[in-house]
């Protein structure tokens, strides 16, 4: 048996232990920590009373000491019992039997200490062997009461741990097994100790191996393994692959994701120049790789073609010491086939798109061209026919004629909108002219239906703005249009307004109202739509396509510009359109006049030139008619061909002033025809004009680029073609 001073030693060495772990978990704030701390200070003084009771000088200090020893187990079993709930988070458990149990200690505790008095729970016998005084238990009432108490309390904390520790799944369970067999053997040796009847309790030495078995593990073993199994099963159950390599580049880790797709049994395997590491990371520098790859792995039905992202990244440590490196490999197979669908349905729709603009151009292009014989001849008519009956028959081919372009023109600046090919053109100019520019076109509508067309201008609106007139006018026109349109009695305003915002910038605002039919409030949402009429029963005998306003809020829209719209059925509607512009001049732009040209009954060419000299080519000879007529008056000598070679042959033999070239003509077109022409040097200082159906978006701009000196659309009108000419025609040949 072991001497009185081995017992003696051991337990001083274990109170040192106790002590240390009592402060290392004295900073932690976890309910089950607080009540560890406790419990190992509570088994501390049972093992000082233990250690007294082994070196007592007196029977009755001894008795003193071995009841301290005996109520501090009282207090160990309380504080486990602590302990067990809140690390097995029961709560609920430890509120209801806080009281009671502590109660209870309490009453024992001080029961063992009435031991002194009434003597009924140890006696006092000497070991013969050394003369010394040991307290032993005897079988009293009360010791078993107080053996029942405590194995009760402990009994209840175990066996939370034991249910714990089968109801926690995977690796949680980590969490209770150690505790579970600490406990255990703590409770082992206490009942050896019991069954032995031993003079020394030999089962307190094991106290700060517990102790500092328990701290250790339930304060940093656990949680880590915790974490590091959590982390684990987290990125084996990523949809990325993980690879680690280590300094030396060997690979440390790989997840799940590549064993799976890369057939990867062991990381053995994974040397950093191995297939199919060397797929993934060699071939670049290994700090360089985030790049797509393309990488062939063998499936279970046959090869695929995978596609990964790979992501690298450095491990380091605090100070930014390397560490290791690790690969992050995206799948991104599917997201590259849809990448691949998606490019390839942008490309059909580019196909599309352009196949709509072809076809558009094509359409603009066949309907131009009829529409400017028509309106050409129709012209011709007008200016040369005495009888009135004729001339009315032809003024009503023009209006019908001009309403048929608008509805060209419409239709193919909705689509220019839409495929975003609608460009302004931004310039300085007068909002006068914009206003006059609407009156004159929109007044004789009005006046033909007995309506009032008028227009409220503010003085103090700058003189120069900058924006795009002719889109400003349209938007005015359109709505001025449908004011006059979907108005029988009473007429249009048009309200001009100017909010300067600084030096630079101000905000028209145009109020447009009539006295007309109004619109509903549920046709209100479908107002702007295209193609849309609303109200179309009552609006049946009014021409329109539904596309105005369409284009109008397209156009706004481009500028950054808005339109509100207030009407009332019956009474009439009220267009309020706010659009954002420069200012190039401050000075105001003073008093409206309507002065408006009084249009002439009678035609009046502009200029004469007799001695100029034009040549027109267009392959429908209908055009060149058309161009003759128009031009007849001014007495221009005009040379015409119907085709790109025969002009080319002309030019040769003779110099013109200007020349108007079609552009779509059988082989050579327009644009081939006038190469040959500058290529051979000929016809060096005349005017190449193109006169041309062509009429969609941004092809001005092409038609000079390529070296026309000016673009014109069919149908052409008189006036346009005159001022065309008096601009490139030679100064010293106008008369
Ligand atoms: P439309 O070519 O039919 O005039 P719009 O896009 O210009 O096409 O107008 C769409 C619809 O809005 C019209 O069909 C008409 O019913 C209604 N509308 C537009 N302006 C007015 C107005 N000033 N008064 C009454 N209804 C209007």
């Amino acid at each position: 048996m072991l001497s009185r001073e081995v017992f003696i030693v051991l337990n001083l060495i274990s109170l040192v232990i106790m002590v240390i772990c009592v402060r290392l978990v004295a900073n932690k704030t976890e309910g089950f920590a607080i009540r560890l701390r406790r419990l190992i200070m509570a088994a501390a003084v049972g093992v000082s009373a233990c250690v007294y009771v082994a070196m007592a000088p007196t029977a009755i200090s001894a008795e003193v000491a071995f009841c301290i020893y005996f109520g501090s187990l009282d207090w160990v079993a309380f504080y486990l019992l602590g302990f067990f709930l809140k690390y097995t988070n029961h709560q609920k458990l430890y509120k209801i039997t806080y009281w009671p149990v502590l109660i209870m200690v309490v009453c024992d505790t001080i029961s063992i200490f009435l031991n002194l008095v009434l003597g009924h729970q140890f006696s006092v016998y000497k070991l013969e062997f050394d003369g010394e005084f040991y307290y032993q238990y005897t079988y009293s009432w009360p010791y078993i009461l107080h053996l029942i108490l405590d194995y009760a309390v402990i009994g209840i904390g175990f066996i939370t741990i034991v249910i714990a520790m089968f109801k926690s799944v995977s690796f949680y369970k980590i969490k209770y097994i150690c505790v579970f067999s600490v406990v255990s053997v703590l409770i082992a040796l206490n009942m050896v100790y019991l069954a032995f009847s031993m003079p020394l309790d030999w089962s307190v030495t094991f106290y700060a191996f517990g102790s500092m078995l328990i701290y250790y593990y339930s304060i940093h073993y656990t949680p880590q393994n915790l974490i590091g199994s959590a982390i684990k099963r987290a990125t084996n159950e990523m949809n990325e692959g993980l690879i680690m390599f280590d300094l030396d580049n060997n690979c440390i880790y790989i997840n799940e994701f590549i064993r799976k797709y890369f057939g990867i049994m062991d990381i053995s395997e994974c040397k950093i120049d191995s297939i199919p590491m060397q797929t993934i990371v060699v071939g670049d520098d290994i700090g360089n790789v985030d790049d797509i790859k393309q990488i062939v792995v063998e499936g279970k039905d046959g090869n695929r073609d995978e596609r990964f992202r790979v992501h690298f990244s450095r491990l380091k440590n605090k100070k930014n010491k390397d560490l290791g490196a690790y690969f992050r490999l995206e799948r991104i197979t599917d997201e590259y086939e849809n990448m691949i669908l998606l490019k390839n349905a942008r490309e059909e729709a580019n196909r599309a798109n352009k196949a709509k603009s072809d076809f558009l151009a094509n359409m603009s292009h066949e309907i131009r061209t009829p529409i400017n014989s028509i309106l050409g001849m129709n012209e011709m008519v007008i200016r040369e026919c005495d009888d009135e009956q004729i001339v009315e028959y032809a003024q009503n081919i023009q209006s019908a004629g001009n309403s048929l372009l608008g509805l060209i023109n419409d239709i193919l600046d909705f689509s220019k909108v839409e495929a975003g090919k609608m460009d302004l053109v931004i310039d300085t100019y007068n909002i006068h002219k914009i206003l006059r520019d609407a009156l004159h076109m929109l007044e004789s509508r009005a006046v033909e239906k007995g309506l009032k067309l008028d227009i409220v201008c503010d003085e103090n609106i700058p003189m120069g703005l900058s924006g795009d007139e002719n889109r400003i006018r349209q938007i005015i026109t359109n709505i001025v249009t449908n004011g006059i349109k979907y108005t029988k009695e009473g007429g249009v305003t048009v309200k001009v307004e100017c909010d300067i915002l600084n030096d630079d910038e101000a905000r028209l605002v145009f109020e447009i109202s009539d006295t007309g039919i109004g619109i509903s409030e549920e046709n209100m949402a479908t107002l702007f739509s295209a193609f849309h009429r609303v109200d179309e029963s009552r609006n049946r005998n009014i021409e329109g396509t539904g596309l105005g306003l369409a284009i109008t809020k397209q156009l706004l829209e481009l500028m950054d510009g808005d339109v509100f719209v207030e009407s009332e059925v019956n009474k009439g509607s009220v267009f309020t359109v706010i659009i954002p512009q420069g200012i190039t001049d401050k000075k105001p732009v003073g008093k409206f006049s309507r002065t408006i040209e009084v249009k002439k009954n009678g035609y009046k060419e502009s200029f004469t030139a007799p001695t100029a000299k034009v040549l027109v080519v267009d392959d429908v000879p209908m055009n060149i008619k058309v161009v003759q007529a128009l031009l007849k008056k001014t007495q221009i000598n005009i040379d015409t061909t119907t085709n790109g070679n025969e002009a080319f042959e002309m030019c040769k033999n003779k110099k013109y002033d200007v020349i108007l070239m079609d552009h779509m003509m059988p082989e050579p077109d327009g644009i081939a025809t006038l190469k040959m022409i500058r290529e051979e040097g000929l016809n060096k200082d005349s005017c190449v004009i193109v006169l041309t159906a062509n009429a969609i978006n941004g092809v001005e701009k092409e038609y000079l680029e390529v070296g026309f000196a000016d673009y014109m659309s069919k149908p052409v009108k008189g006036e346009v073609l005159e001022k065309m000419l008096m601009k490139y025609l030679p100064k010293d040949k106008l008369e």
